[in-house]
């Protein structure tokens, strides 16, 4: 431990505790001499703090403050800077002691209140630190802090239905909306139905979440599956393209999936005019790979290529040029492919490992779509790469 941390902590201390004591006990010959308590009791900590004897310095700390409330707030940064170091059973001892105190203002209570709640959220005793914030919660103070808090937890424990109770309360509070994100936690309460077999259920709480934010992607996605599921293909068509005007920057998402519900309805046609809108308009190559793949299975591998060939002339992509070189593989004579494998290991070889999405806020990269950044935490924000390399 580098015991020089704390040492620019506690020189106000020693400091305090001899103006204390100056002011307290004064020295006999009218002039303030402290001479022994306090003072050489903050010493003593120090001295254990330097030996790396933290537990040692910790015990005096805490005696000190028995008798001289004065010092909460270095107590406080004491605490958080065990916590930031990770020594949060340190962090926990401080801020208990702390509380313990009856000499501690309604604020300076709360205070260490707030600071005990991290600690345990720290170590991962999220019963704990729920039922601090709660009370938090009650305080005018730090209502805003321990609703933060509150919503973090229920985020982590999965518990939905107070994550929407508490992220209404902050709503109201601070005036900040928060429907795109309490919509994903209905969404995530209709995935829990939808897991348990019961559909109507599910479409219940995806229209709770589309009621809390109409441009909630996730929710018209998840609503199109659990029609899809139950061969309600004409509805499912609906909400998929419902997304256009959610965020189409999400609609390669729907591209195979109202393929299939085409494809059940046996209305190939319509597919093809909807990839057709989504090519033309936004240059998904998603698009453009499922209508090669029309292409090839209903007029072969050539008409293929040439589809292929002719997209990228107007629109460069890695991705593109990866299908085009295996289709072209396919085509060509043995002997004679010698160069294109070389291309296509190329091409394989970018794409292998690259990501597919990122998110927006703190640029985690990720394969898959995830509705929460696993990285920052941010909802709504892991969006699908575009560019050469992407979509
Ligand atoms: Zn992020």
């Amino acid at each position: 431990m580098n015991a020089l941390n704390f040492l620019w902590l506690l020189l106000p201390v020693a400091a305090a505790s001899g103006w204390y004591l100056a002011r307290h006990v004064g020295g006999s010959n009218g002039v303030n001499r402290p001479s022994n308590g306090l003072r050489s009791d903050y010493f003593k900590g120090i001295n254990y703090l330097l030996n790396e004897q933290p537990d040692k310095a910790i015990e005096v700390f805490i005696k000190v403050l028995e008798v001289d409330s004065e010092t909460v707030e270095t107590h406080l940064a004491l605490g958080n800077l065990y916590r930031r170091r990770g020594e949060v059973d340190r962090a926990i001892r401080i801020h208990q002691n702390l509380i313990a105190r009856g000499t501690l203002s309604p604020e300076q209570r709360n205070e260490a209140l707030l600071e005990l709640g991290q600690d345990y959220l720290s170590a991962g005793l999220l019963d704990r630190a729920e039922d601090l914030f709660q009370e938090l919660s009650e305080t005018d103070a730090y209502r805003v802090q321990a609703l933060r808090q509150l919503i973090d937890i229920y985020e982590q424990e999965k518990d939905w239905e107070k994550a929407i109770v508490s992220a209404r309360r902050m709503e109201k509070l601070t005036g900040n909306q928060l429907g795109g994100v309490i919509a994903h936690y209905h969404c995530e309460l209709a995935e829990e139905e939808r897991q348990s077999g019961n559909a109507p259920g599910a479409l219940k709480a995806v229209q709770k979440a589309l009621d809390s934010h109409r441009g909630c992607v996730r929710a018209s996605l998840l609503e199109g599956d659990i029609l899809f599921q139950s061969e309600d293909y004409e509805r499912a068509i609906r909400a998929y393209q419902r997304i256009e005007e959610q965020n189409p920057d999400y609609l390669p998402e729907t591209v195979e999936r109202i393929h299939k519900c085409y494809s059940s309805l046996g209305r190939s046609g319509d597919v093809d005019s909807y990839l057709y809108r989504l090519m033309d308009r936004y240059g998904w190559i998603t698009a453009t790979l499922a209508l090669a793949e029309i292409r090839q299975k209903e007029q072969g591998v050539h008409s293929a290529i040439e589809f292929i060939a002719s997209q990228l002339t107007r629109r460069a992509s890695v991705r593109g040029l990866d299908r085009l070189l295996q289709l072209e593989l396919e085509e060509a004579e043995e002997g004679s492919t010698q160069h294109l494998r070389i291309l296509k290991d190329l091409t394989s070889e970018l794409l292998q490992d690259r990501p597919v999405y990122k998110c927006t806020h703190c640029g985690f990269p990720a394969k898959s779509l995830h509705w929460q950044c696993p990285s920052c935490k941010h909802w709504n924000t892991i969006m699908p790469i575009k560019g050469v390399e992407g979509e």
